[in-house]
């Protein structure tokens, strides 16, 4: 998604190619404003129970009554794991525990154009038992070989759920 106008003065932007940049990017003419263009962080969890991970069926746009991961957009003033364990207690009431980074994916967010990057991590459950709030309809537990194939953000989720049951395989191998 490009601005159009500058956010602190409201001049139309022009594209031009800073002295030392590599790409143009949207510049404000009267106050030399620079309109860069980042991806939103984004923070999930993967709660993993025997072997099986608790996944939410999405109950707004974009991408609704697809199954997604667990999360959100992370605020400016918290951590990536902060982020991750807020939004999953928002989405199921679960009190969790992080363990470990599964990873980190790039994506674009619906048809809006501006892109997300998505910090996941692995965790258990600590206290209560799944419920949908929020901007989930409902939560259900996968195995790795009975994983919905109808999934939300396509361009990053199958990759998400292939390294999670890599993760999988792994930690029962120990
Ligand atoms: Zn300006």
């Amino acid at each position: 998604m490009v601005p159009r106008f500058c956010v602190q003065c409201g001049q139309m932007l022009h594209e031009r190619l800073l002295p030392g940049d590599h790409r143009a990017r949207r510049v404000c003419p009267a106050c030399g404003y620079v309109a860069y263009e980042n991806a939103k962080p984004c923070a999930g969890v993967l709660p993993t129970q025997d072997g099986q991970v608790l996944l939410a069926r999405r109950a707004v746009e974009p991408y609704f009554g697809r199954w997604d991961i667990i999360g959100g957009f992370m605020e400016h003033d918290e951590t990536p794991e902060e982020a991750a364990l807020r939004e999953a207690n928002e989405e199921t009431g679960l009190t969790l525990a992080l363990d470990g980074l599964l990873g980190v994916y790039h994506d674009v967010y619906g048809s809006s154009g501006y892109s997300t990057l998505n910090v996941y991590y692995i965790a258990r459950i600590v206290a209560g038992a799944p419920r949908p709030y929020d901007d989930v309809s409902e939560l259900a537990w996968f195995p790795q070989d009975k994983l919905p194939t109808e999934m939300a953000f396509p361009h990053h989720i199958h990759q998400v759920l292939a390294d999670w049951s890599r993760w999988i395989r792994r930690s029962a191998n120990h």
